[in-house]
């Protein structure tokens, strides 16, 4: 088993191209070939979680939260994030995070908190991420074949639905040039081919693969492809969720009820301006960016973590807002990787982190 074997998995779940400009996600240290035997799971990498992992021989450590975001200018020691990187390439283990492109998918970062919460009904709170029609011609022959490579490289995936498309038969022409080695027609003679036209609906982050691909699985020696931006949202990738509970619940209770859930030292939040909550949004880590996002979608209380002072104004005693913390708001995204590589990997072969790395205290 590779380094590459487990990341792949988690990168189809959750795309790389889907993580924020300023992020660094992926592969931080190690090699994509590397050997893995064991895996580590955590929230974030310290030095007592490199630690962990030299003792317990795990040769991959996966966290939610990238190691280092900031370009290192050296390896030395001065810093506890550089004496991580040290002990880690000392002792062979490479370290992996998935982070914004984590919180970016629809059973991400806050798609795990509203399965602790069991929300219902639920739709992402600040949709991200753009569609296209991708759209391509092909000769009526090998007009299946073609569509099938894309369809099964996960274009067309509408909803629950997969392998979707629209398919037209018309006539194509063209005339090859001298230097070319057409697979149908003669050079320098025009040439009309029955073709289909095949238009399937792909997310941004699959188009260039979808472009390479066709390129590949394609008998014409220039394919044609046009590919057309869409208004439309793309409903499975950006932030937050709102759902529903089951019944709507007694706010003091609901509020108990988190606090156990996500094992909150305490739970800051605005007035209890609603006697009981139904509509529930959430977003993990630092959510006051999602705070009028919450109100419009008439959520009845919005859980996330970082709000400053000012943020518990902001609702007008229209919504409740409840600050967890940032760690305890993520601490469930371990599970979300934990279901992903054991689909690689032994079960016996992935261990939770024990250290609770947490850095903030409460007294
Ligand atoms: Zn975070």
């Amino acid at each position: 088993m590779q380094v590459k074997d487990l990341t792949s998995v988690i990168e189809e779940f959750a795309p790389l191209s889907l993580q924020e400009d300023y992020d660094n996600a992926g592969l931080i240290c190690g090699h994509p070939e590397n050997e893995v035997s064991s895996v580590l799971l955590c929230t974030d990498v310290t030095e007592d979680v490199v630690e962990e992992a030299i003792a317990g021989n795990h040769n991959l450590v996966i966290s939610h939260h990238p190691l280092s975001i900031k370009a290192l200018k050296n390896l030395v020691p001065d810093n506890w994030i550089k004496r991580c990187f040290i002990k880690a390439i000392k002792n062979d283990i490479n370290i992996y995070a998935a982070h914004t492109n984590m919180d970016a998918v629809i059973n991400g970062v806050s798609g795990k908190m509203a399965d602790k919460l069991e929300l219902i009904e639920r739709e992402i709170l600040q949709p991200a991420g753009k569609l296209y029609t991708f759209c391509f011609y092909t000769p009526m022959e090998e007009a299946e074949r073609v569509r099938a490579a894309l369809l099964d490289a996960g274009a067309g995936a509408i909803g629950n639905y997969s392998h979707c498309s629209f398919n037209t038969q018309g006539s194509g022409t063209f005339l090859p040039g001298e230097n070319t080695h057409p697979f149908c027609g003669e050079r320098g003679e025009l040439h009309t081919e029955t073709e289909i036209k095949t238009e399937i609906t792909v997310p941004e982050q699959l188009l260039s693969s979808c472009i390479r691909l066709l390129n590949e699985v394609h008998p014409y020696e220039e394919p044609v492809c046009n590919i057309i931006p869409l208004e439309n949202q793309n409903p499975v990738t950006g932030f937050g969720i709102i759902g529903e509970l089951e019944q709507a619940v007694n706010t003091h209770e609901f509020l108990q009820r988190v606090k156990s859930i996500f094992h909150c030292g305490i739970i800051r939040h605005s007035p209890i301006c609603k006697p009981e909550v139904k509509r529930v949004a959430v977003c993990g880590g630092s959510g006051a960016f999602l705070s009028q996002k919450a109100m419009q979608a008439a959520a009845d209380i919005y859980i996330s973590g970082d709000f400053k002072y000012h943020d518990f104004f902001m609702t007008e005693n229209r919504m409740i807002l409840a600050d967890i913390g940032h760690y305890e708001s993520e601490q469930y995204t371990k599970e979300i990787f934990y279901e992903l590589v054991t689909k690689k990997i032994s079960k016996f072969a992935v261990q939770f982190s024990k250290i609770n790395t947490n850095p903030i205290n409460y007294l």
